[in-house]
């Protein structure tokens, strides 16, 4: 693990620099150094992003038993290791171009590094309550993802908060677990799309409360409620419920390709399934890109869709070395 310190032993070029070393970068690395492609990746916290801190993944193919997120993660990165991706520490503070190749500059270090591609896997992170008592259930009581965590909550009673397409709809597809959902929004209008409002105003486990936000979450050892202000009426109370499933929007990890690449209103980058951008020679995999379903095993699709991409790229644009 020291090496991911180390920028002694960089190469003066690569053909592929990965930005991001969760589950996309990693797949990306594994296909592109399989394909004999010189390949970095940056990762500006540790390997394996939001998967690494997740507790248990029940729906990743092949795993009956499930897998801890930190053991997917290491395998992931020991897979990558193994074919020869080096792995360094570092955040990414921009592109520049020069000659055909591409230059990525960092943050806290005086480098620019040279590749022939650049494959930008740095993820999205789901936005956060910012309540008291949010942190300590991280992970084990609060969720961002029901498809994955849905299934712990066989029988119990589970809040929602949010009232765009992401809440509407997963909150409908916990009924599938949950005795009761309640939707938790802080307008008395959902942003989601009708067709998903009229489905859930047909689920007879959902129940609305509106106009409210989230003040608290409550519990010695595991979340016994929630506390809830009402706007309209100026008063708080408590709801009891036994989980709570936050999905108030995404934050996408791209500030430093503003004005490079063409982003969505809220920072995803758009390209389309093959993970071309709008600039020839960079690929956005995984979280980051403009999608609609956010799971490890679209990132790692994406991953091998980018290497592909990007080693397809240097053979018509480097064809002397492709
Ligand atoms: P979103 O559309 O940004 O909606 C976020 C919701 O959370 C909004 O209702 C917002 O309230 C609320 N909110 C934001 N900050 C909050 C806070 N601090 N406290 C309480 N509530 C807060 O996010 P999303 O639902 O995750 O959707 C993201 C994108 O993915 C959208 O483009 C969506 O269409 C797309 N998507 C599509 C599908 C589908 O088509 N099947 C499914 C999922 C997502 P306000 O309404 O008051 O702003």
């Amino acid at each position: 693990m020291e090496d991911f310190f180390n920028f002694d032993n960089l190469k003066e070029e690569y053909d592929v620099v990965i930005i991001g070393g969760g589950p996309a970068g990693l797949t990306a690395g594994i296909y592109a150094a399989r394909d004999d492609l010189n390949t970095l990746i940056l990762e500006k916290n540790f390997p394996g992003g939001q998967v690494a801190i997740t507790e248990i993944i029940e729906n990743y193919p092949g795993f009956l038993e499930g897998i801890s997120g930190g053991e997917l993660t290491e395998k992931l990165f020991q897979h990558a290791k193994q074919f020869g991706v080096e792995i360094k520490n570092g955040m990414c503070k921009g592109i520049e171009f020069c000659d055909g190749y591409k230059y990525v500059s960092l943050q806290y270090k005086d480098i620019k590094i040279k590749t022939k591609t650049v494959i930008i896997a740095s993820g999205a992170k789901p936005k956060h309550l910012e309540v008291p008592g949010e942190n300590k259930f991280l992970g084990r009581g609060i969720s961002f993802c029901a498809t994955c965590d849905g299934a712990f909550y066989k029988d119990k009673v589970v809040a929602v908060i949010g009232g765009g397409d992401s809440a509407v709809e997963e909150g409908h597809y916990l009924t599938k677990f949950a005795k009761k959902v309640y939707i938790v929004h802080r307008r008395d209008k959902l942003r989601a799309a009708k067709i998903l409002q009229d489905r859930a105003f047909a689920n007879p486990k959902i129940e609305f409360i509106w106009n409210s936000v989230v003040k608290k979450v409550n519990g010695e050892d595991k979340i016994e409620s929630i506390t809830l202000y009402d706007k309209k009426l100026g008063k708080t109370h408590d709801l009891k419920v036994d989980g709570v499933f936050v999905f108030i929007g995404w934050n996408a990890d791209t500030e430093a390709f503003k004005g490079l690449l063409e982003l969505d209103e809220s920072g995803f980058i758009i390209a389309d399934e093959t993970t071309h951008t709008n600039v020839p020679g960079i690929f956005a995999a995984g979280d980051v890109r403009k999608k609609e379903l956010r799971q490890i095993v679209t990132a790692v699709a994406d991953g091998a869709v980018a290497a592909k991409m990007a080693e397809r790229y240097i053979e018509e644009n480097f064809p002397q070395e492709g």
